[in-house]
C-alpha cells in the first residue's frame, strides 16, 4: 500500500520477513488504550539504553509523533531527550516512568513555579528560565534522575534555582528543592491507583488539585527560607 507512513515501512522492515502483503493496520492490532477501540495506526519507536525496544502499538490520538517519529504518550515525553544524541546512553528503561512522571508534574506546576519566582525577584529585569526535563547523573549512583529546573536570573547571574526531580530507581515521587536543598518528596495521587480502578472526574480532579498545593507549598516555604536567611 502507498498509504504507509515512512516509519511504518521502516518498522517493517527492521521486523524483517514478516512476509505480510495484507492492511498493515492487520499486524498492529487494536489500539492498547484501555477504553480506545479503534486499530492501532503505528508503533512506538523507542529503544532505552539497553536497546529494549517499547513496540506497543496505538491509534492516532493516542500516540505522539515526536520529530517526525510515533511514540506511545509515554516515550514521547523522552524523545526530545534524543534529538540531541548526547543522551542516548542515559535513555532509561521502557518500563521506567521517571522521564514521563517529571515532564507531567513539571508542566502542572509550570505556571505557579513562574509566579513565584518572579514574585521573589528582588528588582524587575530578573526573569525565569525554564527548558524540558533532562538527565542528570548523581554521584554514587548509576541511574540518573529526570529534572525540571525553574531558573531566576538578572545580568548577573542565577538568583534562585527552583526543580523536581524523579529518580528512576524510586521512580514514584517527586523531589522538590529549591537552591538545591531538598523541600519535600511526593508520590502523586495517580500512581499506585489500580490501573482498571475508575475513580469519579470531580475526585481525581481534587486530588490532582492538592498535591499541586502540597509542592507548591514546598516551594514557596523554600523561597520564604532563602529571603530569610538573605535579609539576616
Ligand atoms: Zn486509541
Ligand atoms: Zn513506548
Amino acid at each position: 500500500m502507498d498509504k504507509l507512513k515512512p516509519w511504518q515501512r521502516l518498522s517493517r522492515k527492521q521486523s524483517g520477513g514478516n512476509g505480510s502483503t495484507g492492511d498493515d493496520n492487520d499486524g498492529l492490532g487494536k489500539c492498547l488504550d484501555g477504553e480506545c477501540s479503534k486499530p492501532a495506526t503505528c508503533r512506538c519507536t523507542y529503544v532505552d539504553r539497553r536497546q529494549v525496544k517499547c513496540g506497543t502499538t496505538w491509534c492516532d490520538e493516542h500516540s505522539r509523533i515526536v520529530l517526525g517519529l510515533p511514540y506511545c504518550r509515554r516515550h514521547a515525553t523522552v524523545a526530545p531527550s534524543l534529538s540531541n544524541g548526547f543522551f542516548t546512553h542515559m535513555l532509561p528503561d521502557v518500563e521506567n516512568r521517571a522521564p514521563s512522571l517529571a515532564t507531567w508534574v513539571g508542566g502542572e506546576l509550570d505556571t505557579a513555579v513562574r509566579i513565584a519566582l518572579t514574585a521573589d525577584a528582588p528588582h524587575k529585569d530578573a526573569y525565569v528560565v525554564s527548558g524540558a526535563v533532562r538527565p542528570v547523573r548523581v554521584p554514587g549512583s548509576t541511574m540518573p534522575v529526570w529534572l525540571r529546573a525553574w531558573t531566576l536570573v538578572d545580568s548577573t547571574g542565577v538568583l534562585q534555582h527552583v526543580s523536581i526531580e524523579v529518580d528512576e530507581e524510586d521512580d514514584r515521587a517527586v523531589v522538590v528543592r529549591v537552591g538545591g536543598e531538598p523541600m519535600g518528596r511526593h508520590q502523586p495521587p495517580w500512581i499506585g491507583r489500580p490501573r482498571n480502578e475508575t475513580i469519579a472526574p470531580e475526585l481525581d480532579a481534587a486530588a490532582r488539585q492538592a498535591f499541586r498545593i502540597t509542592v507548591m507549598h514546598d516551594i514557596e516555604l523554600g523561597l520564604l527560607g532563602a529571603r530569610m536567611e538573605v535579609a539576616s
